[in-house]
């Protein structure tokens, strides 16, 4: 797209947005340019609150399915929009509310813990909700004796595990972006740039885990490259991130961490770059594609999410 076009989509994106009273959330994965024109730009976690707290009629979520979903859930009187119905998620679709039934039956009696990467079907299902932000701390809040299913991230899931001792079977999900990335590659980066810290996202895999100087959720990573006195990092997440990390401190060297495949692209979730600025205004002048649930389902998912957000907002406050 010319930047003379690109000028004024992003205007005419403007003034809809103004008229309409909508508002852009985005997500970290998404390009550079859809994040400077957003009004919020943050992971999970923070775009769910962002949406359950804001004066506006319509949300335009620039992100995948799984996300705008939780947006309607806890927003369900706004419309909520998805400039492309094809953004979806290896991760929430690996996990079929079938199978999901089956391993909650084989084991009866177990807290359903499950990661916001998940359809609407199957947050209805769970009993609590948590994000990468907050997932240790969410299982630490259960009282002990609680035994826990943890769906659908088997990374994430054994992170958790090994991170709070407790009695957690976990679901065998993945999503390809986080296995995708090459320790061998990593290695070869970190011998380059000796001084580079390793930082990497829990839903990698244990090797890529075991070789990082800091593990952590996208927001957790950017907060650490701020605060943290080192000047090189190689980022194991989706590198989107990296545009909000070289705004907090440009002067420092963010360096993706490449996938097993070299000729793949891969560390790059294709899902969040199928959002496009031409997507993203269509979308708000013909006020679809709208995120629509079924009421029943929509309801069910509502506890396990507002359970998390409750425990998130005790926690924050008891810091
Ligand atoms: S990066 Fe992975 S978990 Fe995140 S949206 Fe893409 S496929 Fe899903």
């Amino acid at each position: 797209m010319s930047e003379i076009k690109k000028k004024n989509i992003i205007s005419e994106i403007k003034r809809i947005k103004a008229k309409k009273n909508a508002i852009i959330l985005a997500h970290y994965y998404q390009t550079e340019d859809i994040q400077d024109i957003a009004d919020f730009v943050g992971d999970s976690l923070a775009l769910s609150q962002k949406a359950a707290s804001n004066d506006a009629d319509i949300i335009l979520f620039a992100g995948v399915k799984f996300m705008a979903e939780t947006a309607k859930i806890l927003a369900p009187e706004k419309k909520v929009l998805l400039p492309d119905m094809n953004a979806g998620c290896s991760l929430a679709d690996s996990c079929k509310p079938e199978d999901l039934k089956k391993l909650i039956e084989a084991n009866p009696g177990r807290t359903v813990v499950s990661y916001v990467n998940t359809t609407a079907e199957i947050k209805a299902m769970s009993d609590i909700i948590c994000t990468s932000s907050n997932a240790v701390q969410i299982i630490n809040s259960l009282p002990l004796e609680e035994k826990i299913i943890f769906a659908p991230d088997r990374n994430l899931g054994n992170y958790v595990l090994n991170q709070t001792g407790r009695d957690i079977i976990v679901f065998n999900g993945a999503c390809h972006v986080h296995e995708e990335f090459s320790v061998e590659e990593i290695l070869k980066l970190k011998d380059r740039y000796r001084d580079a810290k390793i930082i990497v996202h829990p839903e990698c895999e244990l090797p890529v885990r075991m070789i990082a100087d800091y593990i952590g959720s996208t927001a957790a990573l950017l907060k650490f490259t701020k605060n943290d006195n080192g000047n090189c990092y190689i980022v194991a997440t989706e590198p989107g991130i990296i545009h909000q990390m070289k705004k907090e401190n440009p002067q420092k060297i963010y360096i993706p961490a490449p996938p097993k495949d070299s000729t793949c692209g891969c560390n790059e979730c294709s899902f969040m770059k199928l959002i496009t600025m031409e997507k993203i205004y269509k979308c708000l002048k013909n006020e679809k594609p709208e995120i629509l649930i079924d009421k029943t389902i929509l309801i069910a998912a509502q506890k396990p999410i507002r359970r998390m957000m409750e425990i998130s907002e005790k926690l924050a406050f008891s810091k």
